[in-house]
This record gives structure tokens, sequence and C-alpha cells, in this order.
């Protein structure tokens, strides 16, 4: 039997992976189905994406697609160790995807110290590969096989293009929750952002589980309680 050990099972065919103690500590996220598997978020570059595929891989061994939340390094600059691994659907909101393209390059001196081949673009698995399908305003449903997932927005809130991953009974959020460490608002729309946490405060009878981009899952009463403090802030 493979080992799972790095995964945290969510119930379902979703799981949960904190990743990595020496880089970003980013969740990565995994949803099974019979015919094909979705990987939430990729990484900081290769060297952390081949330890991520690695531990995809004692999962499953279907066809992977990929959902990135939002164009923040650490979410996709691992794209290119799962493209190379065949992947090729890689979504994500519009608006991140033209992020991705805009400050792509400009964001690889943020791996400097932790993925030295992404920083400096040379090597395999290097590449920026962006989106190739994208997320408008409405939801967008994949078949994984015998489950489905639904890709949509809440509208802009970490990000101008967060994209949220719906699976049965879990909901990937990518940074617009973070667990454990402050907001990061440096692209962020605070009212907006503020507007998102109130409807994710109530979406929990669909979604009990909710996995933010960094930390432990939490529930609804979590974004409501972000909401709060986000307004209290302001
Ligand atoms: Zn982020």
């Amino acid at each position: 039997m493979p080992q799972h050990d790095q995964w945290q099972h969510l119930g379902g065919g979703s799981y949960v992976m904190r990743s990595s103690a020496a880089r970003a500590l980013v969740n990565i996220g995994l949803v099974v189905g019979s015919e094909r598997a979705v990987v939430v978020d990729t990484g900081c570059g290769p060297r952390h994406a081949s330890e991520i595929l690695a531990a995809v891989r004692t999962v499953t061994a279907l066809p992977l697609v990929v959902a990135n939340t939002h164009a923040h390094w650490d979410h996709f600059f691992g794209n290119a160790v799962f493209r190379n691994d065949g992947a090729t659907d890689f979504w994500a909101h519009a608006a991140a995807a033209r992020g991705m393209a805009a400050t792509g390059d400009a964001q690889r001196e943020s791996v400097s110290g932790v993925e030295p081949e992404m920083a400096a673009g040379e090597g395999p698995g290097t590449d920026l590969v962006l989106p190739t399908r994208v997320v408008r305003q409405g939801p967008v449903v994949l078949d994984l096989g015998n489950l489905s997932v639904t890709l949509f927005t809440l509208g802009p809130a970490h990000t101008e293009g967060d994209l949220m991953v719906g699976a049965p009974g879990v909901l990937f959020t990518g940074d617009v929750l973070e667990e454990g460490a402050d907001p990061q608002f440096e692209d962020a729309d605070r009212a907006g952002w503020i507007r998102t946490l109130r409807k994710l405060a109530g979406m929990g009878p669909e979604y009990p589980v909710m996995v933010p981009g960094h930390g432990n899952p939490v529930t609804a009463g979590f974004a409501a309680r972000m909401a709060d403090a986000m307004e209290a802030a302001v």
C-alpha cells in the first residue's frame, strides 16, 4: 500500500499537504476522482514541485489537472514540473492569468534563497507555465469521474484573481483564508476581501471544511472572524 503520511485526508477524494518546511509552507490540495485528479497549487519552483509531484504519486497515478488559486509565486511556480509530467490543463482566474504573465518574471527574485534555478530561470522545470484555461464570472465544473469540483470566484480579495476550488464538502480558498499568520495585503482589495469573507462565512453548510492557502483547515466561522478582524483594523 502506498504511504500517505504527508497528506491529511479531508473526506471524499480530498487531501491537503503542508509543503514544505524548507520553503513557503503552502497548502497543496489534491482531489482524486476515478478518472483524473486536481492538484491545487504547485509550490515555489522545480525543487519544491518535484517533491509535491512525488507525494501526489503516492496517492494516485491518474492524469492530473492543475488549479492555481492566484498569481503569487508559492502557488504557481511549480507548474512546469506538472506540465512535464503530462498535465495540459492549468486553470486559474482570468485576472490571475494576466497577473502571472505580467509579474511572473519579476517574482522570480522571491525564490532566490530556496529555488536558485527558478530564480535564475535556468534549468529543467523553470519555465513560467501560464494557465491554459481560465475562470471568469461563472463557475466551471470539472468532472473527475465519480465526483466533480467547481472552480469559481467570489470577487477580488487577497488578489484581483482569487480562485476557489470546491470539492464535495471541502473548499480550497487559497490565501483568501490564512490560518496561523496575518493576511497579506500587498495585492489586495481590502473591502472586496471583507465581502468575500462574509460570503465564505455563509458557505459552511456546503463546505464544512475550508482549506486556507497556509495553515490548518478551518470552518466557515473562521472566515467570519477573519472578516470581523479585518473590519476592526480599518
Ligand atoms: Zn498569496
